[in-house]
């Protein structure tokens, strides 16, 4: 039986050509320079941190250069297969602002280059095996019983350990002797029986040479050719990732790869396959994968790693800005400078690089994500802090979610506190703080958490409140409200300014700042709060009074 013939008995119900295909997929009509990119997730139900960062790098590099982005989803592994995942998947990409051309998305599908799901493309890759056959490129080997029950099992790797690796290859190498010849003597009866046959690709690779290629990220990179005879379709028909990859990112018109460096040990297998197809290949950039450190030796960020569940930080508050912020942080060296010098730009704006981006990967941190969400909060208008605090507290916190909707006009003037200007405060840093933060504004949420430090004398205390509450007038503006202070401190035997504490600290009792607080903890409960004048501004007369009576009659009766 010859090749052609061959081709004929396996893929018996294939009538399209590979011109034919092509035909469907014609080249796009694209500015010069324009790239097409893609994100191409497995939906197993665990969406990663990492994988925002081949989706921002795929998405720039496409909208940049006024290109195309599109998503892809590639649920061939039906063993990994979970219900609702593809969903969820496509709702986590499109909350952090990631915006596909083409490709399933929340409100349905677009796009000329589809199917968007490797599930359903399986004609479409069955044209091209049967090229493959047809040229001598590919052969089909009909596994055994034993064999076929063997490939359904997931963990076939675990039986390799502990294996003499040498003794292994060598095996290896005779199996893939065997297996090259003998579909001639069982094809046609395997056929014939309806047996499933696994398509291999026949390696023309010399292991002993090497094969060149240039990464966008990593530069020249070689690897030994490949003489690996690996699979492309399964015995269920369905590609392996290696086929569908050429198969789809040709097709798809898809100019630049954007992966996980995972793949680059496949490279050589993937150029082999462009090769046998007559395909040009994309130009690939390869992404390290995510680190941290643990003590002084730094470990892949791996699933059960905390940080690691993209859904966790919507749960954790993390404003969506400030985790993309965060993730462009890391991914170009220059963006926090462009940041300072255009703090109100959309990151949109921001002239992304892959020059700028490092080989080694980027080095996940909490400190650091947890700083850049401060900045990024306290450049958001009060609106911003109470719309993000609402959307995250009706979801999670639903009580909190009902004070901050009862009292906007509060709500919103506390958020107000310290905001604008050049150097807004940087008090928040997620909107799960927001409670122990502002929650004392809401007379529910108020319970004093900080009792007077012990060695204030309660009578000091209060005399200071009692002077306070006479003397107080919410109309005084703040250098009237703080000089009314200063005076209550001198009359108690505090200093009324620092600088006579600090020249003559044995004659006083304490200063001006601890009268401030005897003031603060009576109204918020606590020792550090926003401005103080500014609470009470928003309380009111009744409210900070009636809270000032309260510790009076209690605390300090
Ligand atoms: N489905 C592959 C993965 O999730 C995609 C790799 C690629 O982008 O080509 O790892």
């Amino acid at each position: 039986m010859n090749a052609c013939e061959l081709a004929e008995l396996l893929f018996p119900n294939v009538t399209q050509t590979p011109e034919e295909a092509e035909a469907q997929y014609p080249a796009r009509e694209l500015p010069e320079g324009a790239k097409v990119t893609r994100v191409a997730p497995s939906p197993t139900g665990f969406v990663h941190f990492g994988t925002l960062f081949p989706a921002f790098v795929s998405e720039r590099l496409a909208h940049q250069s006024g290109g195309t982005f599109y998503l892809r989803i590639e649920d061939t592994d039906s063993l990994r297969y979970v219900p609702g995942a593809e969903q969820d998947l496509v709702n986590t990409l499109s909350y952090y602002g990631i915006r596909f051309d083409e490709g399933p998305a929340v409100n349905g599908i677009t796009g000329n280059y589809g199917p968007y799901w490797q599930s359903q493309r399986k004609e479409t890759y069955h044209i091209f095996a049967k090229q493959l056959v047809r040229e001598g490129k590919a052969y089909p080997y009909f596994p055994t019983d034993e064999e076929l029950a063997a490939l359904k099992q997931v963990n076939k790797k675990e039986e390799n350990k502990n294996k003499d690796w040498a003794a292994q290859a060598q095996a290896a190498q005779a199996a893939q002797e065997a297996r090259r010849t003998a579909w001639k003597e069982t094809a046609e009866k395997s056929v014939a029986q309806g047996r499933p046959f696994v398509l291999y690709i026949l390696a023309d690779g010399d292991g002993e040479k090497k094969v060149f290629f240039t990464d966008l990220i990593k530069g020249k990179v070689e690897f030994p050719e490949n003489e690996e005879d690996f699979v492309l379709l399964k015995s269920d028909g369905i590609p392996t990732y290696h086929f569908a990859h050429a198969v789809d990112d040709h097709l798809m018109r898809t100019t630049t790869v954007v992966r996980g460096e995972e793949w680059l040990p496949s490279l050589p297998k993937h150029l082999q396959l462009f090769r046998y197809l007559g395909f040009k290949p994309p130009k690939y950039l390869h992404i390290a994968q995510l680190m941290r450190m643990e003590g002084t030796s730094k470990k892949k960020l791996s699933k059960r790693d905390k940080g690691a569940a993209l859904a966790d930080y919507k749960a954790m508050g993390y404003p969506r800005a400030s985790v993309i912020e965060y993730v462009f942080t890391l991914l170009n060296s220059n963006f926090e400078e462009w940041r300072r010098a255009n703090p109100d730009k959309p990151w949109e704006e921001f002239p992304f690089s892959v020059k700028k981006m490092s080989i080694s990967g980027a080095l996940f941190d909490f400190d650091k994500l947890n700083d850049v969400s401060k900045n990024v909060i306290s450049r958001m208008t009060a609106e911003e802090v109470y719309d993000g605090v609402l959307a995250w507290a009706q979801e999670y916190d639903p009580d909190f979610a009902g004070l901050l909707t009862a009292q906007p006009d509060i709500a919103k003037a506390a958020f107000a506190i310290g905001r604008g200007g050049n150097k807004p405060r940087k008090d928040l840093t997620v909107w799960a703080d927001t409670k122990a933060y502002m929650g004392f504004f809401f007379d529910s949420l108020y319970t004093v958490q900080d009792m007077y430090p012990d060695p204030f004398d309660k009578s000091d205390i209060r005399n200071a409140l009692t002077a306070f509450k006479d003397s107080f007038d919410p109309a005084d503006d703040q250098q009237t409200w703080f000089d009314k202070i200063k005076d209550i401190a001198g009359s108690i035997g505090f200093a009324p300014d620092m600088k006579a504490y600090k020249a003559e600290p044995d004659k006083y009792k304490g200063h001006i700042g601890d009268v401030s607080m005897f003031l603060r903890v009576a109204v918020t409960g606590k020792m550090n709060a926003p401005d103080l004048y500014a609470v009470m501004q928003i309380l009111g007369r009744d409210a900070t009074l009636a809270r000032i009576d309260t510790i009076l009659n209690t605390i300090l009766s």
